[in-house]
């Protein structure tokens, strides 16, 4: 992984969090506490703000730093969460140091395992975790496919884990205390993460 795709792919999410305000806003006020599109929106603008001390980084470092920089600046549940993810995904860059996307799936999947071990929830709790462990299972398995291949069954299996958020009832996080009223309505860090995948599957594809 470069550098510049990094501070590439922030610039792609930060504009997708804030095309997304209207909808991460009302999903986080229908079964959370209404936050979660500042914290998303807070999270990107500070990955873009660090663009100037991340160009020089090697790819590990950069991951790190942005890491570091979310736990201590973004508040509620994601901010831990997304933290931990790029602090996990730095680790394996670190390790394994080959760019190809076998490479970058299995940072990807560290994270996710890290988001796991962090947040103590699996599938079927609704939580971002719906979106972001078989989005991690998918890029593994298909990281050799043809590359739009790939793309458009990682943008799918995003899709399809958010959409399976309305049907569940929450175990963790806020969600939980409403019990069968989380019912019907879809998980806001899932559509957060659904958005952010879409968004850099999408700066991928417009690169080759
Ligand atoms: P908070 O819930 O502290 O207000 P946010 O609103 O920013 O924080 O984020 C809420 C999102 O965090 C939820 O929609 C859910 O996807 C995710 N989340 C909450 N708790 C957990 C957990 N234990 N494991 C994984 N994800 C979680
Ligand atoms: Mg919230």
């Amino acid at each position: 992984m470069q550098t510049s795709f990094i501070l590439q792919a922030a610039e792609a999410i930060n504009q997708a969090i804030l095309s997304s305000e209207s909808v991460l806003e009302s999903l986080d006020r229908e079964i959370g506490d209404g936050d979660h599109f500042i914290n998303m929106k807070r999270g990107a603008a500070t990955i873009v703000a660090l663009r100037e001390e991340l160009a020089p980084l090697p790819a590990d470092a950069a991951l790190q730093k942005i890491g570091m920089k979310l736990l201590s600046t973004v508040g509620g549940a994601s901010g831990v969460l997304m933290g931990s993810f790029f602090i996990a995904m730095a680790k394996t860059i670190k390790d394994n140091s080959g760019n190809d996307m076998t490479a970058i799936a299995a940072a990807f999947q560290s994270g996710v395992t890290s988001i796991q071990a962090r947040g103590k929830a699996g599938v079927g709790e609704k939580t971002m975790l719906d979106v972001l462990i078989p989005v991690a299972t998918t890029f593994v398995v298909q990281a050799n496919a043809e590359r739009n291949f790939l793309l458009q069954a990682l943008k799918q299996e995003a899709e399809r884990g958010v959409l399976a958020t309305r049907d569940m009832i929450a175990t963790k996080g806020r969600a939980a205390s409403l019990g069968e009223r989380a019912i019907g309505h879809i998980d806001p860090g899932a559509k957060s993460c659904q958005i952010i995948i879409s968004a850099v599957c999408d700066l991928v594809r417009s690169e080759t």
